[in-house]
């Protein structure tokens, strides 16, 4: 597998073609920093000043089975801040350096968890909620599913797709209020058919934003009724205003 931050031969030929730009600003990303970085150096550092406190980016989530990290914070309906801007991106553009950037910056945090966990780390998967069926169809591609991925490639712990849609979860979780969605996001999902057993297993469970966090709570409860001893909620960014 390629090392991060080495290029192959077409990635080079690929970034002379298209060069990547800044995801914050949408000016052209210095080419020495094309493949590891997806701010440039203005917009990073406005990238660095979102993070959230120390204190903030792990928390402990409602019992001692489950925890959640967060890189950064989001604020709905600031289309133009850079954590909202990175978000957007993930959702509707599948480029790989920008998951595998995602990734990196949520690694720290999952690594400091699982130490005060004392998960081994042995019996670890990644899953994520599985994206609604038509936004699959519109987008095509799953936003989670590919930071899922880019997580494995980075930590060696395999992704399964623990989750599925049921035909009920068709409404969109954001055109919802927090009761509703709540409502709307345990109909939403089920343990995949053939998912027999977890027991032992620490469950990393990732999504590119928690907002009420209804659909994690969901997916989380699913995963420990299905025997996980551990579920890990993973995101990239959180809604300020709903740390739990
Ligand atoms: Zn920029």
């Amino acid at each position: 597998m390629r090392k991060t931050g080495h290029m192959s031969v077409g990635q080079g030929v690929l970034m002379l073609l298209f060069p990547p730009k800044c995801v914050g600003c949408g000016e052209l990303m210095p080419l020495k920093d094309g493949m590891t970085h997806v701010f440039c150096p203005f917009c990073r550092t406005k990238w660095e000043a979102s993070r959230l406190d120390p204190q903030e980016r792990i928390l402990s989530w409602d019992d001692s089975v489950c925890g959640l990290v967060s890189v950064v914070g989001y604020t709905s309906g600031k289309a133009e801040g850079i954590p909202e801007r990175l978000i957007y991106h993930l959702k509707h553009k599948d480029e790989s350096r920008v998951f595998k950037y995602a990734a990196r910056e949520m690694w720290p945090l999952l690594c400091d968890i699982l130490q005060t966990r004392d998960a081994s780390q042995e019996n670890i998967l990644i899953t994520y909620p599985p994206r609604r069926r038509s936004a699959l169809v519109k987008e095509g591609f799953d936003q989670a599913r590919r930071l899922a991925e880019a997580l494995s490639k980075l930590s060696g712990w395999p992704v399964e797709t623990l989750l599925e849609r049921t035909l009920s979860g068709r409404r969109a979780q954001k055109k919802l209020n927090a009761e509703a969605r709540a409502e709307n996001a345990v109909k939403a999902y089920r343990i995949s058919r053939d998912v027999v057993e977890l027991s032992n297993t620490t469950v990393i469970l990732v999504d590119d934003l928690y907002t009420t966090g209804a659909t994690l709570r969901t997916c989380a409860d699913l995963l420990i009724e299905t025997g996980a001893a551990r579920v890990i909620l993973a995101t990239l960014g959180r809604t300020k205003h709903h740390s739990g």
